[in-house]
């Protein structure tokens, strides 16, 4: 399939565009980008047949910033009759062999998703159809690749597939999250997302156990300290403001009034930093960088507050300065990486793992 079809949140279609533009270039993909603003969708354009099935294998999905999820598609699908949908959308797919599941979906906007209730109908007949034509397996496979249809208006689709490897395991790549009603704030759901995105599942019980120390700068009122206590971890909670009652009752949490800029651990015994202060990108990332050069935690979850303009370049040159001043300063081995997640709105989530060459905990 020539192209690429990628979700993004509504607003950041030239961010996304940015970024596809640039790291398809860098696997000498070339093409164009078709994006307009708040369709929250991007779809690049390759030059030759293969270029979407180069792109949905070669670029790993976790190594974009804007993008939640992508699938190599062919041409937009427009005019699909009203009487007969599945017949074109099954022609369309053909290339496509032995699927392991159907997603009906629709990108991230109010208008397209009231055809929500239409793609969860529509997915019964498309499957049968799917499967009639070996498009898809009869039974569900995680390991088989997902077909995807994606309806951006009434009768108009992209249809296509991603691996299962280079794929986000949700719908439209969107978590489903419970918020907590105990839980002091909304913000408490950006570090759940945080960590189901960057760890994954089966190491849990090691990078997220119970009794790990972690601190937390710009805590207040609670929500991130809430995620880490929940979890069962001791937390030093840095903030000027007032902390949630009930997680100071919890005596897991000490709360530290101090400048999160200033604060320095008095032990060596800190797994987590997360941070979520409201400050400048560049000052931030530069104390995430002094904390990894001291060594004073394992891994670290931090946002970084996007500019109204450039956000792909900013962010992409703060995290290449990052990696340069980490390597410089003899960090040894470390894994640095950034999403535009769900619940972030105007900032990206980092993860940066200090990797141990012995036992980390
Ligand atoms: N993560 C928190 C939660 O889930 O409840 C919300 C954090 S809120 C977005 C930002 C916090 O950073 C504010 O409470 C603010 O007081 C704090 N903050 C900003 N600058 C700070 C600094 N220099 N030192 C300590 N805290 C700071």
């Amino acid at each position: 399939m020539k192209n690429l079809f990628l979700y993004c949140r509504a607003g950041y279609e030239k961010d996304c565009a940015a970024e596809i533009q640039q790291r398809a270039a860098e696997l000498g993909v070339g093409g164009f980008v078709k994006a307009n603003r708040d369709e929250a969708f991007v779809v690049f354009q390759g030059f030759a047949d293969d270029d979407g099935d180069r792109l949905a294998a070669e670029l790993p999905l976790d190594s974009l910033i804007f993008a939640r999820q992508m699938f190599a598609c062919g041409d937009l699908l427009s005019d699909l009759p009203a009487e007969d949908r599945v017949s074109p959308l099954t022609a369309a797919l053909g290339e496509v062999s032995r699927g392991g599941e159907l997603r009906v979906e629709t990108p991230d906007t109010n208008e397209a998703k009231e055809l929500s209730a239409f793609c969860r109908k529509f997915t019964v007949p498309l499957r049968q159809s799917l499967r009639k034509q070996g498009i898809l397996l009869d039974k569900e496979n995680p390991r088989r690749p997902i077909v995807h249809v994606c309806f951006i208006g009434p009768g108009k689709a992209y249809a296509g597939y991603s691996l299962s490897h280079n794929s986000s395991p949700h719908y439209m790549g969107i978590p489903r999250l419970k918020f907590p009603a105990d839980a002091p704030s909304r913000s408490t759901l950006k570090l759940d997302e945080a960590f189901i995105h960057f760890i994954p599942r089966e190491e849990h019980e090691t990078r997220l156990q119970s009794g790990l120390n972690a601190v937390d700068l710009g805590a207040c009122p609670g929500g991130w300290t809430y995620q880490l206590v929940r979890r069962g971890m001791m937390v030093h909670a840095i903030d000027n403001g007032p902390m949630n009652h009930d997680l100071m009752e919890t005596g897991q949490v000490t709360h530290h009034r101090a400048d999160g800029f200033k604060f320095e651990p008095a032990r060596r015994n800190i797994y987590w930093l997360v941070c979520d202060m409201v400050e400048k990108p560049a000052r931030v990332a530069e104390l995430m960088e002094y904390w990894a050069i001291q060594g004073w935690f394992k891994e670290a979850i931090f946002n970084l507050k996007l500019p109204m303009k450039s956000r792909y370049k900013e962010v992409s040159q703060i995290l290449a300065n990052m990696h340069a001043i980490l390597k410089e300063n003899g960090v040894p081995e470390f894994h640095l990486a950034c999403k535009h997640l769900y619940h972030d709105r105007d900032e990206v989530t980092v993860h940066l793992w200090l990797k141990p060459s012995s036992p980390w905990i």
